[in-house]
């Protein structure tokens, strides 16, 4: 067993660390307290000229071929620098990989090198409704076949990157006469195309820069062929999108704990009480040995459900074992940051509040850390039964 990066996964890591240093963290608390939105886009531009929009994605679709371990390291130190950033990006790679999984031929090569280039600032995944949440089968949006062109109705709710997005994969019912589940198709759908509304922007605690909309679609017309994979077997599709989706989100959630004890551990060496440096206090002593060590699991689990992947192996129980582990220390890592930096970690001034609140969200979206905990048992259980 080899627990070592590659000379490739080390020099990815480096490169995604080097680029947040200098062209993330200095605008990250402006884009969370202010917004920039061009500012963020021209580092997604840059950020995609580096290879990093299509790291897990096939080189013939112009992506960097990588793998998930390269691209768990990548979402890890972008997300050091700036969430919002970093879920953009994982939530690229997740459209990527569910085009290349299920799309036709011609479908990968119309929308994925456009997502890798660049060309697209994003991608986004439309599955999420108001009545679909942790229960996907809820899906209520309906597509409807007239003539050569799919018709889509109804609504979706809290859809990364949707203003700026260049293709949409979004699931409709396409069969109401079966039990729940079993009729949900999945269709392509170009940013653009009339009857696709971008709706009211979600104003959120944390990760400002990277918007979340509501979608709306009124009589969206959309070309036949743009249904990808088989008609009704789209919640198996986007079932086994989200496995690989966690490894992003928890990678995201590991650079975020680390960001916030890496501030407060370097602050308690200079912060001064009752005449001496509080890193000489145990209490704070602890809170470092602690955090570090769960972050040190947390990147542990990630890089076995990342190799997994990368492997061909079942690994959606270890992906969900990561995505919750690292997502729940990072948010203790974050209250341990604040913690120690005292009244000072409560403002504006310094930036573990905002990795705080950036921490939040990562326990909830792509399943929350609820439906991972019943993933893991369901497949502890069927296992010895
Ligand atoms: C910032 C942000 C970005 C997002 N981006 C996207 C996106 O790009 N695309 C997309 O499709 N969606 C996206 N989402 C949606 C996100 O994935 C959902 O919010 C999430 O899956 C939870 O669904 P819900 O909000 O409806 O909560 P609910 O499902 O209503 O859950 C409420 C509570 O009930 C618990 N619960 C529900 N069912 C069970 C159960 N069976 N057992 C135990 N507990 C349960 C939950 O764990 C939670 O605590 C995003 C959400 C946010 C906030």
């Amino acid at each position: 067993m080899f627990l070592e990066l590659t000379e490739e996964q080390r020099l990815i890591q480096d490169t995604a660390r080097e680029f947040a240093k200098a062209e993330l963290d200095p605008i990250a608390a402006t884009l969370d307290q202010e917004g920039d939105p061009p500012a963020f886009l021209a580092n997604l531009r840059k950020l995609a000229e580096l290879g990093f929009m299509g790291l897990n994605v096939k080189d013939e679709y112009g992506g960097a071929e990588a793998g998930v371990v390269a691209f768990s390291v990548a979402i890890t130190e972008i997300a050091r620098a700036c969430a919002s950033t970093a879920v953009t990006l994982s939530v690229n790679n997740m459209v990527c990989e569910v085009i290349q999984a299920a799309g036709s031929e011609a479908q990968k090569k119309a929308y994925i090198p456009k997502i890798c280039s660049g060309e697209f600032s994003a991608g986004a995944f439309a599955l999420t409704e108001t009545g679909a949440g942790s229960d996907p089968s809820g899906v209520a949006t309906q597509a409807v076949l007239d003539g050569d062109q799919w018709v889509l109705n109804g609504s979706k709710i809290f859809i990364t990157s949707a203003p700026y997005a260049g293709v949409f994969v979004v699931w409709a019912v396409t069969d109401r006469s079966v039990p729940k589940g079993k009729g949900i198709s999945c269709f392509l759908v170009e940013g653009g195309t009339p009857g696709l509304v971008i709706g009211k922007e979600e104003h959120k605690t944390g990760q400002h820069a990277s918007a979340t909309n509501e979608l709306l679609f009124e009589d969206c017309r959309i070309p036949k062929d743009a249904l990808m994979g088989k008609l009704n077997d789209g919640f198996r599709i986007a079932v086994g999108e989200l496995a690989g989706g966690r490894i992003g989100i928890g990678s995201l959630g590991l650079g975020v704990g680390l960001a916030a004890i890496d501030y407060a551990t370097q602050y308690s060496t200079e912060r001064a009480q009752f005449g001496q440096k509080i890193s000489n206090f145990q209490a704070i002593q602890w809170m470092i040995a602690d955090t570090y060590t769960e972050l040190e699991a947390a990147r542990l689990l990630l890089m076995n459900a990342a190799f997994k992947k990368e492997q061909g192996k079942p690994f959606a129980k270890e992906a969900s074992m990561a995505k919750m582990y690292a997502t729940e220390a990072a948010n203790r890592a974050c209250f341990k940051a604040v913690q120690m930096l005292g009244g000072y970690g409560y403002t504006v001034d310094f930036p573990v509040e905002r990795y705080a609140r950036d921490a939040r969200i990562t326990a909830i979206y792509e399943g929350t850390n609820e439906i991972q905990r019943t993933i893991i048992s369901r497949e502890i259980l069927r296992s010895i039964v």
